[in-house]
């Protein structure tokens, strides 16, 4: 390997925090459209209530223009009548006359009222088309002045973002585009931590025991090894409760080979959980030292890594 592991570690975790942050600034720009879709969805309702209110305003204005159309022709029939009271000559004329105009000045009282109402009605639709009207042109404004933010936002971002990729390339020009590739993934599925120390014989990204010889393996230091419960790279890292771990790895291991993992589960073959165990229970923890093939399939672990 060109590359000494200690320092691969060191250029994984920097690539790391490089990655999380595009990560991190990718997620923001793509949640920035979503910041005007409530403006959006309310202004669409509004224009929507705009068009029904208005055609409520174009009936009521046909009503009205009727009911004063009728209220004149009632009008004149009165008056008619009032002046033909003049010529009058006998009861019966009288009484006719007399209820003609009685008739109408009901109809004109009753159109009257009813325009009346008509009016109210009519002025309340003006109302409320106006107060849309002015729903709507704030609305429109607000959700362009907020577009606007939106692309000079997401702009910056895009250079933030290509400047990271720039670093990025500059950092790992020496690691494989495959490791690359891997890295990259665990690092999105995994909330930014793609490469985390073993304590002891745990995992610090996903905190499970791991088989001794598999710590061994880790600690030898000559390969990358990938966690095979969360698919994390790991490196051993010595911490106060060493004394103890020489007896965990050296005693006797629970069966690791059975321990749960929703990740390995399915694609450990029998063998191979076969194999863990005995090893673990012989105490053989040295046995896999020298084996170049890891004890998990990894690329099978990444391709299947859950979102
Ligand atoms: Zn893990």
């Amino acid at each position: 390997m060109p590359m000494r592991m200690d320092e691969l570690f060191e250029t994984l975790r920097k690539y790391q925090k490089l990655l999380s942050d595009r990560v991190e600034l990718e997620k923001q720009l793509e949640a920035m459209p979503k910041t005007i879709e409530i403006q959006n969805q309310m202004l669409s309702r509004e224009k929507k209530s705009f068009v029904d209110v208005k055609e409520q305003f174009t009936t009521t204005e046909t009503n009205l223009k009727q009911l004063r159309q009728a209220l004149a022709e009632a009008e004149m029939r009165r008056e008619n009548a009032e002046r033909q009271m003049d010529g009058i000559q006998t009861q019966r004329e009288y009484d006719a006359v007399n209820k003609e105009i009685r008739e109408a000045s009901e109809k004109e009282q009753d159109l009257r009222h009813r325009i009346q109402e008509e009016e109210r009605r009519f002025a309340e639709i003006d109302d409320k088309l106006h107060r849309i009207e002015i729903s709507v042109s704030a609305l429109e404004s607000e959700i362009e002045q907020k577009r606007t933010e939106i692309e000079q936002n997401s702009k910056q971002i895009i250079d933030q973002i290509e400047k990271l990729r720039t670093e990025e390339n500059s950092l790992t020009q020496e690691l494989e585009d495959d490791l690359k590739f891997k890295f990259e993934r665990i690092i999105r599925s995994k909330s930014g931590m793609g490469i985390v120390p073993i304590h002891g014989v745990v995992c610090t990204g996903c905190h499970m025991i791991l088989p001794a010889n598999f710590v061994n393996e880790v600690r030898q230091a000559d390969k990358i090894v990938f966690c095979p419960y969360c698919s994390r790279i790991l490196y051993y890292e010595e911490t106060e409760i060493e004394g103890s771990i020489e007896e965990i790895l050296t005693g006797s291991l629970v069966d690791l080979g059975e321990e749960d993992s929703e990740e390995t589960e399915e694609t450990e073959s029998e063998d191979e959980s076969e194999d863990i165990s005995n090893s673990s229970k012989k105490g053989s923890s040295r046995k896999r030292k020298n084996q170049s093939e890891p004890l998990i399939d990894n690329d099978f672990l990444i391709d299947n890594m859950e979102e």
